[in-house]
């Protein structure tokens, strides 16, 4: 059987033929009108979708389904996208939408980084896991749980934003406007703030020197802390320290057999996930006798969305 996973972002909308070993058969995309009336918008989801089906061969009837990962606050089980920051839904029913000018029954919605979770899972970085955890490490954090095979989403799906735990009371400012979130310590714009800040404290740092020279991101202290430099390696660790605290608090809650950490900082490799494992398997509750909990880098890359939609649903 074949499906089709539909991955919605503010720019453009991709869209794949996949099959059930999760591999992408064919794939395309299209630009999101994102300010155009939210039917308009589907319509031009379902132009997308007729030819993916067109391209790989197979006719709409024939397809197991359509899965679609929507940035935004979903409602998966009334099929409904309740509003997207930067796309014009709201409380938009998608799924009926969608079905409807497809003429396909089975259409399943979930948040992206849901979508993206169960990818990675089910055929990525986790394959074989029951449970997972995958953390997204970019401008914000973001998070998708999978336990026992399937999505964990919470009342009306508006759960699983571990981003917005809070993991130090009265602590830094999130931009969700309360304080010491997860988020706050652990995205990337959190690390470029550390970094920032060291280097205003340590202005004779390597750290300082190489900040003036390509400007702060996501990886100047990674690189500094490789180069050998005493304030990089200390930014490093502290925030290796935040991003581990985070996981260890849902280490304690779901005692996942993985987590998979993916966004922009997860290109780090060895340097950000062997400590954060090391940090895991000697913090998380009870760790000297039960089974250990891995800690890997996502590998679908930019196709986990298009997969796990798909993966969304196969599982009906
Ligand atoms: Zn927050």
């Amino acid at each position: 059987m074949l499906y089709i996973g539909v991955d919605i972002g503010g720019m453009s909308v991709k869209a794949g033929l996949v099959d059930e070993n999760g591999s992408i058969i064919v794939k395309d995309t299209a630009v999101t009108r994102a300010q155009a009336p939210a039917e308009e918008i589907v319509a031009d989801i379902a132009a997308l979708v007729r030819k993916v089906a067109d391209e790989g061969g197979v006719a709409l009837s024939a397809l197991g389904g359509i899965g679609v990962g929507s940035p935004g606050s979903v409602d998966d089980e009334a099929g409904v996208i309740r509003y997207s920051c930067n796309i014009n839904f709201v409380r938009t029913p998608f799924v009926e939408l969608l079905g409807g000018m497809l003429s396909v029954r089975n259409v399943k919605i979930s948040n992206d980084a849901n979508c993206a979770a169960l990818g990675e899972t089910v055929y990525g970085a986790g394959r074989g896991a029951r449970n997972s955890v995958t953390v997204t490490l970019g401008t914000g954090v973001g998070t998708g749980i999978v336990v026992d095979g399937r999505l964990l989403t919470g009342n009306k799906s508006a759960g699983a934003e571990g981003g917005h735990v809070i993991i130090k009371a009265g602590g830094e400012k999130c931009g969700c406007g309360k304080r010491g979130c997860f988020e706050a310590y652990a995205s990337a714009t959190a690390l470029m703030r550390q970094t920032a800040r060291a280097c205003e404290r340590h202005p004779e740092s390597g750290l300082a020197k190489l900040a003036k020279e390509r400007g702060i991101d996501g990886r100047t202290a990674f690189m500094a802390a490789k180069a050998g430099d005493k304030v990089a390696k200390r930014v490093i660790g502290n925030y290796i320290r935040y991003v581990g605290t985070g996981l260890v608090g849902f280490a304690n809650v779901f005692y996942p057999e993985v987590f998979i950490i993916s966004g922009g900082i997860s290109k780090e490799g060895d340097a950000l996930i062997l400590p954060l494992r090391r940090f895991v398997q000697k913090n998380a509750y009870g760790a000297e006798y039960n089974p250990p909990i891995d800690v890997v880098a996502a590998s679908l890359g930019n196709d986990a969305g298009i997969i796990g939609a798909a993966a969304l649903a196969m599982r009906g």
